[in-house]
């Protein structure tokens, strides 16, 4: 057992001062608010609970679609940690039947290794819209068959979150997902509103990176877009990297949604957290530029954000408070997933995952299992 002070920390809710916790077998047993060090390992900075992230596709050098493995989702793990993100929902973006039963074995592994690490997957794809299709593949985009059903109701797998387009996965198959215990994102959609709002209706509870990919909000048709901000009880991604959305757009979503529904997300790819500047989808090179992604023909293709980043832009150029900005990074995403007991949050019986930044928002130390990686 360990005993722990931190003078600031967030508990995935609130700010507190003077807080001390124990640590037996990886989880958090005890929390006091305005104590003292005493005999406690004094930590510095702001003490916060790693994040999580529901879209991720590669990160430290490795792609999950190009290599779906366990080692690949260990090296993403570990690479995340290092700047901040302790839960991830690795996504396997559209692809063919093999490369998906692939994944979702590799998944299986990586769940079983580290349930806090890798509490599941989220399928982008391949049921989404060609005229949104944004970098994934034509050729393998298809309908919803008995055969894909069967791959995202595999009792082995976790949490399974799956993006579908609305206009091609009918209402009654969105609650035949989520009757089964899928949670079930509209995304790649070109969809119009009233088609949304019936997926929602459904049983779909998310929108995958709002406004990217989807039908816009305009007068008279107000869109994927529309659908999402409308209504109050749906979660949507955002990738606040400054090039997927405008700054005003990112705000503007953030006083319609708040910090309960709005999760911030990477949608990171190789790349990301590493030193490598290119990674192959489908033997397609993708280059890293800046702060971009791209394909050779200019299109977006994912980012190289890491989640230190999306809480550095959140708070310092969005303005967002403190508060709400760590919530859209730890509780919010947690509570989507249904996992908000375990992780993105520091109380007692959850993952002994946290992670210290500085008045900055750098990462300078991370913790899992309770152990000090850094
Ligand atoms: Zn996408």
């Amino acid at each position: 057992m360990m005993r722990y002070f931190a003078e600031q920390l967030f508990d995935g809710y609130h700010l507190h001062n003077n807080v001390r916790f124990e640590v037996s077998n990886g989880k958090i047993t005890q929390v006091l608010t305005r104590s003292t060090p005493a005999d406690a390992t004094v930590l510095k900075g702001l003490i916060v609970p790693a994040t999580v992230d529901v879209q991720v596709n590669g990160g430290g050098g490795v792609q999950f679609n190009d290599a779906p493995t366990l080692a690949t989702l260990q090296q993403m793990a570990r690479a995340y940690l290092t700047v901040g993100t302790g839960t991830i929902m690795p996504t396997l973006i559209t692809d063919d039947l093999d490369v998906m039963r692939q994944g979702a074995d590799a998944i299986a592994q990586a769940h079983k290794w580290d349930p806090a690490a890798i509490p599941g997957v989220h399928f982008e794809g391949p049921h989404l819209s060609s005229a949104k299709k944004g970098m994934h593949s034509d050729r393998h985009i298809r309908p919803l068959s008995d055969e894909e059903f069967a791959l995202f109701t595999r009792s082995d797998l976790g949490t399974v979150m799956v993006t579908v387009a609305p206009e091609m996965v009918s209402p009654e198959d969105i609650k035949r997902l989520t009757d089964a215990g899928v949670i079930v994102s509209i995304g790649h959609t070109n969809a119009d509103a009233h088609t949304c709002l019936a997926a929602f209706d459904a049983g779909a509870t998310a929108a995958t990176h709002l406004f990217n990919a989807m039908s816009a909000l305009t007068s008279r048709e107000p869109g994927a877009v529309g659908a999402t901000l409308f209504r109050n009880d749906v979660y949507c991604g955002l990738i606040v990297d400054h090039q997927h959305v405008h700054p005003i757009s990112a705000t503007l979503a953030m006083r319609v949604k708040g910090d309960e529904k709005l999760m911030l997300i990477t949608d990171a790819m190789a790349p990301a957290a590493s030193d490598s500047d290119h990674f192959y989808y489908q033997g397609i090179k993708v280059l890293r530029q800046g702060p971009t992604l791209k394909l050779e023909d200019g299109t977006l293709a994912g980012s190289v954000l890491t989640m230190e980043e999306a809480i550095q832009h959140t708070h310092f150029d969005l303005q967002m408070s403190l508060v709400s900005t760590l919530k859209m990074a730890t509780s919010t995403p947690a509570q989507f997933l249904d996992i908000d007991n375990q992780v993105g949050v520091l109380k007692e019986g959850a993952c002994a995952n946290w992670i210290a930044l500085d008045d900055k928002l750098n990462v300078t130390d991370f913790w899992r299992n309770g152990q000090r990686m850094s």
